[in-house]
C-alpha cells in the first residue's frame, strides 16, 4: 500500500476559518506546492467530502518571487522549497500543518494581502533614480566587498517571512518591519542611491520606524534568503543617528 501523509490546512475567510485535512500519497520529492496542486485536481477531504479547492499563491516556484509564503508547521516558509519527506522525518509525524500568515490581512485560505510591504518600499524610496543618468557616462566603481554585501541584500523577495516572525509587527504597532530597513541599507550603499539617503533615513525616523525594533532577532532566523537583517538594522540604526545629528547641526549630505 502506498505511503501517505496528511496536510492539515487552516482555511476559510476572515472570521470564518477552520481546519481541514487531506490525505495524499507520499510521492518522491513532492513539495507543498505540488501537494496543493494534487488537492486542486481532486479536492476530497479526509472525511470523503468533495470541497472547494484550497486557494494559495505561487509564482516563480524557485524561491525568488516570495508569493508562496505561508506557515508550514507554524514556521514562516516558502511552499515551493518545502519538500514533504524531510519535514515528516524531522517532526516524526505524518501530519504537516499549513496556515496563512497572521500579520497580513487574510484574503482566503492560504492567501494574504502583502500590499503593506510594497507600500513600505515606496515610502522608503527603495529604488535608484536613474532617469537621464546614462548621459553622464559610467557611474563610480563599487568595490568587490560592497558588491557582495549589496548582492546579498538585493535577494530580498518581499516574502514577508521576517515580518511574520517579528513580535514588533502586530496590530497595535506601526513598525515598518525588518525588510524595508534592509532595503534602505541596500539603496543607500549604491553611490547613485546615496543621493536620496537622507529621505530614506528620515522615513525610518517616523512613527513605526527603526527605533521600534525590539532586537528579538526572530527575523534573521526565518529569512529564506539568509539576509543579515539584524546587521542591516544595526548599520542603518547608526546611519539614522548620524542623520539626526546632521539635522541638529543643519549639515547637508553635500557638506
Ligand atoms: S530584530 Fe527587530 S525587526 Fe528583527 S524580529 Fe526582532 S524586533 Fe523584529
Ligand atoms: S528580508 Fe528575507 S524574510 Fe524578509 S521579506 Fe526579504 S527575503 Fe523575505
Amino acid at each position: 500500500m502506498a505511503k501517505t501523509f496528511i496536510l492539515k490546512i487552516y482555511r476559510g475567510e476572515p472570521k470564518r476559518q477552520y481546519w481541514e485535512e487531506f490525505e495524499l500519497e507520499l510521492k518522491p520529492s513532492i513539495n507543498v506546492i505540488s501537494a496543493l496542486m494534487e488537492i486542486q485536481m481532486n479536492p476530497i477531504n479526509r472525511k470523503g467530502e468533495k470541497v472547494t479547492p484550497v486557494n494559495w499563491e505561487q509564482g516563480c516556484l524557485e524561491e525568488v518571487c516570495g508569493s508562496c509564503s505561508m506557515l508550514i508547521n507554524g514556521r514562516p516558509s516558502q511552499a515551493c522549497t518545502a519538500i514533504i519527506e524531510p519535514i515528516l522525518k524531522k517532526t516524526g509525524s505524518s501530519v504537516i500543518t499549513l496556515a496563512p500568515f497572521t500579520k497580513f490581512p487574510l484574503v482566503r485560505d492560504l492567501v494574504v494581502n502583502r500590499t503593506k510591504m510594497f507600500e513600505d518600499l515606496k515610502r522608503t524610496k527603495s529604488w535608484i533614480s536613474a532617469d537621464g543618468s546614462f548621459t553622464h557616462g559610467f557611474g563610480p566603481k563599487i568595490s568587490q566587498a560592497k558588491q557582495e554585501t549589496m548582492y546579498t541584500l538585493s535577494t530580498c523577495m518581499t516574502c514577508g517571512c521576517c515580518s511574520e516572525a517579528c513580535p514588533q509587527v502586530n496590530q497595535n504597532s506601526k513598525f515598518i518591519g525588518p525588510s524595508p530597513i534592509s532595503q534602505v541599507r541596500l539603496f543607500n550603499l549604491n553611490p547613485s542611491g546615496k543621493m536620496e539617503q537622507s529621505k530614506r533615513l528620515h522615513t525610518l525616523m517616523e512613527e513605526g520606524g527603526i527605533s521600534e525594533c525590539g532586537n528579538s532577532q526572530n527575523c534573521v532566523q526565518v529569512c529564506p534568503k539568509e539576509i543579515p537583517l539584524t546587521e542591516s538594522i544595526a548599520v542603518t540604526g547608526r546611519e539614522v543617528s548620524k542623520q539626526a545629528l546632521k539635522d541638529i547641526f543643519n549639515i547637508s549630505d553635500r557638506d
